[in-house]
């Protein structure tokens, strides 16, 4: 088991109970859809994942680690091994392609050598070998998001979360991206998908994992967004 929540509440500090006894697990492998109104639960579940919260109560269990224990000193440490995709991109603007998805590989100490191999090969794979040299600024939104899909997945890390990856792109770009994702699931990363788009998850048919008001109503295998 990768993901592993147990009995997980989070009350914030002006009163919201944002998830109430939250239990699931992920499997290795899996593609795992988080969907919800807004105000759900679901940017708390992803915070939770990256240690940027801390339950009220409940055990996080992350590839057989508990999270919660992890001392604030190895916090960076734990969060580079994390992939994790955001609907902005979150690039560093003046760098080209490839100094982003470098600085991945450089941030954990990665010798010069590593860089040279890893970063071509990873490019290759979201399609953008070709651009390795352009600014970030100078690409499309679909553009920067596979450069930032590059960069989450440099490390393999054990999950990649992606919090609505596809919500500042248009239909067709979205499916381009979801196309990848599915490519990069198939070779083996797990991936936890925060989304509203219904479109995609229905084509898509995997596991669907729906939250209301803090708690989970509906787990599904090769769901669809409206049961
Ligand atoms: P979603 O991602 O599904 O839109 P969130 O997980 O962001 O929902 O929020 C769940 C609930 O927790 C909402 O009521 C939201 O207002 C509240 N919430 C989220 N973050 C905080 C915070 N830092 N402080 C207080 N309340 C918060």
């Amino acid at each position: 088991m990768l993901i592993l929540f147990t009995n997980v509440t989070k009350i914030f500090d002006n009163g919201t109970e944002a998830l109430k006894e939250v239990s699931f697990y992920v499997e290795r492998g899996e593609f795992v859809f988080v969907i919800g109104s807004s105000g759900a639960g679901k940017s708390t579940i992803t915070k939770l994942i990256m240690r940027e919260e801390l339950p009220t109560e409940g055990g996080i269990l992350i590839n057989n680690t508990d999270i919660t224990k992890i001392p604030r000193s190895e916090l960076p440490y734990y969060r580079r091994k994390l992939g994790v995709v955001f609907q902005d991109f979150r690039l560093l603007p003046g760098k080209t392609v490839f100094e982003n998805v470098a600085f991945a590989l450089q941030v954990i100490g990665a010798p010069k050598r590593e860089v040279r191999r890893k970063v071509p090969a990873v490019l290759n794979l979201v399609g953008l070998a070709h651009k390795a040299k352009v600014r970030v600024t100078e690409l499309s939104g679909g553009e920067q998001q596979r450069v930032s899909l590059a960069r989450a997945i440099i490390n393999n890390p054990p999950v990649l979360l992606c919090d609505e990856p596809t919500g500042n792109l248009d239909p067709v770009t979205a499916l381009e991206i979801m196309q990848i994702l599915n490519q990069i699931n198939k070779s083996g990363t797990t991936i936890l998908l925060v989304t509203h788009a219904s479109d995609i998850v229905d084509m898509m048919k995997k596991r669907v994992i729906e939250i209301q008001d803090g708690i989970i109503v509906r787990d599904q295998k090769q769901g669809v967004y409206s049961a």
